[in-house]
C-alpha cells in the first residue's frame, strides 16, 4: 500500500490520469477529511475500488494521548515500523499551535535538551510529518474552526537535518487543492544548520524562520550546542541577515535561560549586540528542568531582568509560557519514553 500523505499532488497526478483526479482526491482528503475512497462519490465506482486496494488514506493512529491541566495535549503517533512521532497541540485563545516533529530523536546533542540525548533514530517521511498535523487538527478542532491553527516545527528533531522530507511535507500542506496552509502560518525552527538555511532562502515557498540561539557567544554556544563548532555564531547571523524576510515579518530567536550559564545581564547585552540590524523577535524560554539535565531554571526575577535589558534596547522579547509541563510536552522535553509511562495517563 502506498501512504497517500507521502505524495505531492503533481506526483499523484502522474500516477492517476487524468490529472484532475489528483486535485479531486486531495480535496476530499485534506479539505473534507475523507478517510475512505467509498465516500468520494465524485469518482467512478471502479476507480474507487482500485484506489482502495492501492492507497492508504488513513492518517496514522494515536498510540497515546496525554492531556495537560492547561489544555495542552501530547500525542504519541504510531508509525508503520512501530516507532512513535511526538506531536503537541497547544490551545490558545486566539490561535492554536500544532507542534510537529521532523525526526525520531536528534543528532545535534544540545546539552540542555532531552531529545538530544536520544541521538538520531531516523528521519520522518513527508507523509509522517503531514499526518501529525492532520491528527492534531482533527482531534482538537471543530469543523468551523478547522483552520485556526499555526504549525511550528519545534518538536523532536532538527528539521533542516531532514531537509527534503520537511520541505516536501510543507509543500503538501501548502497545496491550494489540499489544506492550503499559508507559509506565513508555519514556523521552522533550527539550531543553526548554516548551509541548509542558505538553501532554504532560495526556495519558492519559505516558512517563517526561528533560530535556537541559547548562548550569545561562541564560547557559550560551543559548550551548549555542538553544532556551533561547525557553524559559528557570526556566520549563522550573517546568513540570517541575508535571509529573505517578508514585509512586516521578523526572525524569531529562541533563547533558553539556564541559571548561571545564559541568564546574566552580560549575556543579555551580548545578545543585544548580536541582533543589531536584524528584524528580530526573541522568545525567552526558562529552562524546563529534568533530572537528566545538569542545569537549573533561573529565578523569575532573573528572567524578568534579562527580558527588560532586551526591551530597553528596543528588541521585542517575550517569555515563553511553560505549556504542557505536567505531561512532558514542553520545549526540550520530548523524548521517547512511552514504554515506562503509566497507562492511566493515556486515552
Ligand atoms: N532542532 C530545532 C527544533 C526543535 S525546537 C531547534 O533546535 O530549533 C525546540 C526548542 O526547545 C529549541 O528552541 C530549544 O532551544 C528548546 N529547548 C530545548 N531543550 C529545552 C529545555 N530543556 N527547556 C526549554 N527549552 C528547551
Amino acid at each position: 500500500m502506498k501512504f497517500f500523505f507521502d505524495f505531492e499532488r503533481p506526483e499523484l497526478a502522474e500516477l492517476l490520469q487524468p490529472a484532475f483526479r489528483a486535485a479531486q482526491i486531495y480535496k476530499s482528503v485534506y479539505q473534507h477529511w475523507s478517510s475512505d475512497f467509498e465516500s468520494m462519490t465524485d469518482l467512478p465506482k471502479a476507480l474507487r475500488t482500485s484506489l482502495a486496494a492501492e492507497w492508504n488514506i488513513q492518517p496514522l493512529s494515536i498510540h497515546r494521548r496525554f492531556d495537560s491541566s492547561d489544555g495542552t495535549r501530547r500525542y504519541l503517533v504510531r508509525l508503520a515500523d512501530g516507532e512513535m512521532a511526538e506531536t503537541v497541540f497547544i490551545p490558545e485563545e486566539h490561535r492554536n499551535t500544532i507542534c510537529i516533529s521532523s525526526q525520531i530523536g536528534c543528532a545535534l546533542a544540545c546539552t540542555f535538551c532531552l531529545t538530544g540525548q536520544l541521538g538520531l533514530v531516523r528521519n520522518l517521511t513527508a507523509g509522517e510529518i503531514v499526518a501529525q498535523v492532520l491528527i492534531a487538527q482533527r482531534d482538537n478542532l471543530v469543523w468551523e474552526a478547522r483552520d485556526s491553527f499555526n504549525i511550528v516545527l519545534m518538536g523532536m528533531g532538527e528539521p533542516l537535518h531532514n531537509y527534503d522530507n520537511v520541505m516536501k511535507g510543507l509543500r503538501i500542506l501548502h497545496d491550494e487543492h489540499g489544506m492550503n496552509m499559508s507559509m506565513s502560518r508555519i514556523t521552522l525552527s533550527t539550531a543553526g544548520l548554516l548551509p541548509a538555511i542558505e538553501r532554504l532562502a532560495t526556495e519558492s515557498t519559505i516558512p517563517n524562520l526561528a533560530i535556537s540561539l541559547t548562548g550569545a557567544s561562541n564560547e557559550k554556544r560551543n559548550e551548549l550546542m555542538p553544532v556551533n563548532r561547525k557553524y559559528p555564531i557570526e556566520q549563522l547571523l550573517a546568513a540570517v541577515r541575508r535571509f529573505p524576510i517578508k514585509h512586516r515579518q521578523r526572525v524569531t530567536f529562541e533563547y533558553v535561560l539556564l541559571r548561571g550559564v545564559t541568564d546574566s545581564p552580560e549575556d543579555a547585552l551580548h545578545l543585544v549586540k548580536l541582533l543589531q540590524g536584524i528584524r528580530a523577535k526573541v522568545n525567552l524560554i526558562p529552562l524546563n528542568e529534568a533530572e537528566e539535565l545538569g542545569y537549573r531554571r533561573p529565578s523569575p526575577a532573573a528572567v524578568e531582568r534579562f527580558q527588560q535589558i532586551l526591551i530597553d534596547h528596543h528588541i521585542s522579547a517575550f517569555v515563553r509560557k511553560n505549556r504542557g509541563n505536567d505531561i512532558s510536552a514542553a520545549c526540550g522535553q520530548l523524548k521517547k519514553k512511552w514504554a515506562d509511562e503509566p497507562i492511566a495517563a493515556a486515552l
